[in-house]
């Protein structure tokens, strides 16, 4: 069954087909930007996307998917973080690219298969750039910064329809900017000693020393990982415009040739109606559910619970429903035997993944099978759905077996130990033992474990 999404550039659900004779499926995701710990709103989009990996391995075979996602490691926030603590950049970047790797472990996510950095590809980067300006659709400006010409590239607002709409700014705007038009973007940031510490790398030819602009590090990379022309390429909505029209510009007057055959933008993660984002605060990080008890798996569970292409409010709430699901769905899993049923007893899950990703009637499905009495079901093709939705029951099954009164004591005990009384903290130890459960302490949380008269 073939896989139909969104996309954003034709603007409907289209078929994913791999366009290279060799069959392997070109899939380049936009990664995060590591100054500060992704947010839970950024794990909505790389889960969708581990979705997606999954599903398309499932249909063209492990060997026939090719999945790159890049680290953003140089650009105005990383330098900002690095500025502000004092640190080199590249221990910042290092510190948040270690964390990012354990969520996404902790998520059940699987690892892209080439993983390339910003300053892993600043050669690279300059060669694009000095192609563009050979060809015309790059100019120096004053100041030794390099910026892509707009007016160059006629299809220049395709994905976005951004044209003339939102690029009117006054000129003072741009005048200051040196920029020749206001929607022209850098490609190259000329060394400024103020804002760039000790952050430069020679330039393109004919221009200042400096740093590569964001959108190119991505041009640049797919272009090295998996060539001028890809099956797919993704990320989260606001990524649609400028940084992806920018994209398109730069890779396709440099290569001449189609970018990428299919978009897709995955919509956002929202908090009491506002997109969970770092620069509002108003965020949780993995970390911060885990610590209140929350199992990463609970957390995967509900950010799958919305359609990816609408926006999804997130409440504690929905990691109540999803601890409980994910209960269920383990205990229907124990009684499974290892053959017989029907085989085409889950058509309705593939049906809902393979038709737009959609998520939440995918769950709906399987829990109409959960439910459905006397149905057999074997335990392969019940792990075929799990693997999909990437959802590792085993990871989750201690604590969410726990009964309600021992969660509630656990989490007294966590709360007392955070606020160093310690007394409380035993006597409550005490209680969960009384119980049958042994609580088991973490940097940032706990498990429950049943202990062995349980
Ligand atoms: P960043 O680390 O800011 O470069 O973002 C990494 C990814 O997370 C990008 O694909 C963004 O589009 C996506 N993203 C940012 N905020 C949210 C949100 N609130 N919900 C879902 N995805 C988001
Ligand atoms: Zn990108």
């Amino acid at each position: 069954m073939a896989i139909k999404l969104f996309d954003s550039l034709k603007r409907e659900i289209r078929e994913l087909t791999p366009s290279h004779p060799d069959g392997v499926f070109r899939f380049y995701n936009c990664g995060p930007t590591v100054y500060a710990p992704a947010h839970i709103g950024n794990f909505r989009t790389f889960v969708i996307n581990d979705v997606l990996r999954r599903l398309l391995e499932l249909e063209l075979g492990q060997d026939k998917v090719k999945h790159v996602r890049n680290l953003t490691d140089v650009d105005d926030r990383t330098i900002g973080q690095s500025k502000k603590e004092g640190h080199p950049l590249g221990q910042i970047t290092k510190k948040w690219t270690d964390q990012f790797h354990e969520d996404c472990a902790a998520l059940n996510c699987l690892r892209p298969h080439v993983e390339p950095t910003a300053t892993g590809h600043i050669p690279e980067q300059v060669n694009m750039i000095e192609v563009l300006m050979k060809k015309g659709n790059a100019y120096r400006a004053p100041d030794g910064s390099v910026y892509f010409k707009i007016a160059s590239f006629p299809e220049y607002g395709a994905l976005s329809r951004i044209k003339e709409r939102e690029l009117k700014v006054t000129n003072s705007a741009f005048d200051a900017d040196h920029k020749d038009d206001v929607g022209d973007f850098a490609l190259w940031k000329a060394y400024k000693p103020e804002d760039d510490g000790d952050v430069q790398w020679p330039g393109p030819q004919g221009a200042s020393a400096g740093r590569p602009g964001w959108h190119i590090e991505c041009s640049a990379m797919i272009k090295k990982h998996l060539g001028e022309t890809i099956d797919l390429h993704t990320g989260g909505v606001d990524l649609l415009f400028p940084h992806h029209e920018n994209e398109i510009a730069q890779s396709q007057c440099c290569n001449g040739t189609t970018f990428a055959h299919h978009w897709y933008h995955s919509e956002h993660l929202l908090v009491d109606g506002t997109t969970m984002s770092k620069s509002k605060g108003n965020y949780y990080t993995l970390g911060d559910l885990v610590a209140k008890g929350y199992s990463p798996m609970a957390v995967r569970y509900a950010l799958l619970m919305g359609h990816p292409r609408k926006q999804l409010n997130f409440t504690l709430d929905s990691l109540h429903a999803a601890e409980s699901a994910l209960t269920s769905l383990r205990a229907f899993r124990a009684t499974l035997p290892a053959t017989g049923g029907d085989p085409n007893v889950f058509a309705a899950e593939f049906e809902a993944l393979n038709n737009d990703l959609n998520t939440p009637a995918a769950l709906g499905a399987l829990f109409t099978v959960v439910n459905t009495k006397g149905l057999v079901v074997n335990a392969a093709a019940f792990d075929r759905v799990m693997f999909a939705l990437g959802l590792d029951l085993n990871a989750v099954a201690a604590k969410a077996d726990a009964p309600a009164a021992v969660t509630v004591l656990a989490d007294k005990r966590w709360a007392a130990k955070q606020a160093k009384d310690f007394a409380t903290a035993d006597a409550l130890r005490k209680e969960l033992t009384a119980a049958g459960w042994s609580m088991l302490d973490r940097k940032d949380g706990y498990s429950l474990e049943p202990s062995k008269k349980n």
